[in-house]
């Protein structure tokens, strides 16, 4: 059975990625900041007939926190196929360039990119156990420097500062990432689940959580011949689906 670890997982889209890699036989391991929240995400899928998961607390913004849970993990599973760093925070809109305070820049990066890195580093050792493993880092549409500079663009005037700048970041680690992994089966890829409708913003968003989930997916359980160091995204490229950097 396929293992996978997926941070952020207790609600929204990395709760529904969780159910639905669940549904495809996969073992999920439900990474979860909050213990209650997280054993109370545990339960909903258990009574769902969905068993095959467990809690691993994992706050990605604290290394002590990802050291405990890289040591949970490993007592646990010696293989992981799958890595999915989906935890991430938006902040909020407007976030002006020149008036948003570093102290927030900081605590975004913490989590969007800082975060990502240290998960992703502390977990590649049992990732490279698999046979064929796979890391989605679950990025945004408003991560693509191309298109900020597209004035026909349909989210142009969408720019919170601090997002923007670490969703891009992200984007650079990950792009960096699968060329160090170019000559394994590592699949490393970046995947935006669109404009989507959870608390992430006050439920605003048109796309539905299952809908993103399934992205998600998509980019988890590539075939051995499916694509690394992608930028997938619907919302910036309705016919590929290949967002520009
Ligand atoms: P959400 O509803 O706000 O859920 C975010 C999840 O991340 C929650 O489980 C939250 O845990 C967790 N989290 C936040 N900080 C964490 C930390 N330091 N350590 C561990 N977990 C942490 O957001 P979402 O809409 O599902 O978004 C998931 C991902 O998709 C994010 O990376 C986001 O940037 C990306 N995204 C979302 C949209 C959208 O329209 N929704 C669009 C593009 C990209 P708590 O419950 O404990 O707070």
């Amino acid at each position: 059975m396929k293992t996978v670890l997926i941070t952020g997982a207790n609600k929204s889209i990395g709760f529904e990625t969780a159910r639905q890699l669940l549904q495809q036989g996969y073992y999920v391991y439900l990474g979860c900041r909050d213990i209650k929240k997280g054993e109370q995400a545990v339960n909903q899928l258990q009574a769902e007939g969905l068993n095959e998961v467990e809690l691993i607390e994992i706050d990605v913004n604290s290394i002590e926190s990802v050291t405990a849970a890289r040591k949970a993990l490993g007592q646990k599973t010696q293989v992981l196929d799958v890595l999915i760093n989906n935890a991430g925070i938006g902040g909020g809109i407007p976030q002006p360039s020149l008036e948003t305070d570093i102290t927030f820049f900081k605590q975004v990066f913490e989590t969007n990119l800082f975060g990502v890195i240290e998960v992703t580093q502390a977990f590649t050792d049992l990732l490279r156990q698999a046979a064929a493993p796979r890391i989605v880092n679950v990025t945004s549409g408003l991560g693509s420097l191309s298109l900020h500079n597209n004035p026909a663009w349909k989210y142009y005037q969408i720019k919170p500062a601090a997002y923007v700048s670490s969703k891009a970041a992200l984007n650079a680690y990950t792009i960096v990432l699968a060329y160090d992994l170019r000559d394994t089966a590592f699949k490393v890829n970046a995947v935006d689940p669109g404009y989507t409708a959870t608390d992430f913003n006050n439920h605003s968003g048109p796309g539905t959580v299952p809908d993103a989930a399934a992205k998600v997916v998509k980019a988890a359980t590539l075939g051995l011949n499916g694509p690394t160091g992608q930028f997938f995204s619907d919302d910036n490229a309705p016919e590929t689906g290949i967002s520009p950097w």
